[in-house]
């Protein structure tokens, strides 16, 4: 196998194949260079959910859920990764929650309570009812996302791993063994592991090899609001868990980007850069009683995408199959995937045998 080319053969070896170029699939690959394994990426050329993603990272949630606990472990590795390919940028995260919600004792990081009337002082743009309550996170902030995934891949690629663009079509097995993969063009990708981390493409992979790992897709978007910088200055990312919505500063210093929280599941699985009128309308709706600063504010752009959403039935975000042996699902959850990748890459590569 060539160091760091994009492989074009009928048969490729490696220790790993990891299927998905997402956030997951490459912390995955990154953790498999790290450990000193030959690992080959298949993912087809056009660009990931995770580059869609509003990169709030946080250790601070509320939900006690697996997500949760992994990003509180990621926080420190992904926040070193993204800054230095210089894109991350430390805004801080104010979570807004009722009074009454318990503090998670999950969380180990440093917060700041702020009842509302302190929090309205100190951050004139944000309104909260008295009964509301915002947890300051001053570490924390979000990471342009399309600019760490490139230079991840780039930096993948000097360290030696191979990329194989096409997408799987088969997990390849034998006598309860995975095998490898085989892409649409009928190349086979040979490996004694293989992590399928495709996002909600991982669900109809796994049923290739009689593996049930349900996930559906689920509605996610967002706009830019063109606020003005002078009126967003010192702006945190903001994650209301009352409204379900959450705002956060852009790389442009005049634009802010909004979006909540919706229950529209079975979406088509594709991105894209634009966002309707009547999305925008729902979005400012669900921000301006927070951020009034929405209300009236032009709308510059925006995405309309979708994440993987697990059902009840789904086991985890780290699925290792016992039949067949070696195969390894690993997803990021909606809301929260990119923030918990890391922690999901290492869970993956965790030796079961
Ligand atoms: C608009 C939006 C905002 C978000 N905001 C946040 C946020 O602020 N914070 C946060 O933590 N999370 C956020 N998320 C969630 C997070 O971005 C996702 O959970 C995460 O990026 C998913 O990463 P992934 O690697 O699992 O999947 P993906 O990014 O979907 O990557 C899957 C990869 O698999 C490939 N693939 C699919 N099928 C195949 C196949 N058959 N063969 C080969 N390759 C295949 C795809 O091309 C892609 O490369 C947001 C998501 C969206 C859409």
């Amino acid at each position: 196998m060539n160091a760091g080319a994009d492989m074009n053969r009928d048969t490729v070896d490696a220790d790993i194949v990891v299927v998905g170029a997402g956030i997951v699939g490459l912390c995955t690959a990154a953790a498999v260079v790290h450990r000193g394994g030959r690992v080959v990426i298949v993912a087809p050329g056009d660009a990931p959910v995770s580059e869609a993603s509003g990169g709030l990272i946080r250790r601070f949630d509320l939900d006690a859920g697996p997500l949760a606990e992994l990003a509180s472990a990621s926080f420190d590795h992904l926040r070193a990764i993204a800054s230095a390919y210089c894109a991350f940028q430390p805004s801080g995260a104010l979570t807004l929650q009722y009074g009454h919600d318990p503090l998670p004792t999950h969380v180990r990081t440093r917060t700041v309570p702020y009842a509302s009337q302190s929090l309205n002082q100190r951050w004139p743009q944000i309104t909260v009812a008295p009964n509301v309550i915002g947890v300051f996170e001053s570490g924390a902030g979000w990471i342009d996302a399309p600019r760490m995934l490139v230079a991840e891949r780039g930096d993948l690629r000097a360290r030696g791993a191979c990329f194989v663009h096409d997408r799987a079509v088969r997990v390849i097995t034998t006598q309860g063994r995975v095998r490898g993969v085989v892409t649409a063009a009928g190349e086979r990708i040979m490996a004694r592991r293989v992590v399928l981390a495709a996002g909600a493409g991982s669900a109809a992979l796994a049923r290739t090899a009689q593996v049930s790992y349900p996930l559906r897709t689920r509605k996610i978007g967002y706009c830019y609001f063109r606020v003005g910088r002078d009126r967003i200055r010192n702006l945190p990312s903001v994650v209301d868990r009352v409204g379900a919505m959450w705002v956060r500063p852009c790389t442009n210093p005049d634009f802010v980007l909004a979006g909540h929280k919706v229950q529209v599941f079975g979406v088509p699985a594709v991105v894209r850069h634009e966002i309707s009128d009547s999305d925008v309308r729902q979005i400012r709706t669900a921000v301006a009683p927070v951020f009034p600063l929405v209300a009236d504010a032009p709308v510059v752009g925006g995405v309309t995408a979708y994440d993987a959403a697990p059902d009840s039935a789904t086991p985890g975000p780290v699925h290792h199959c016992a039949n067949p042996h070696g195969l390894t699902i690993a997803a990021g959850w909606n809301g929260g995937g990119f923030k918990a990748a890391p922690a999901i890459a290492e869970l993956a590569l965790e030796d079961r045998s």
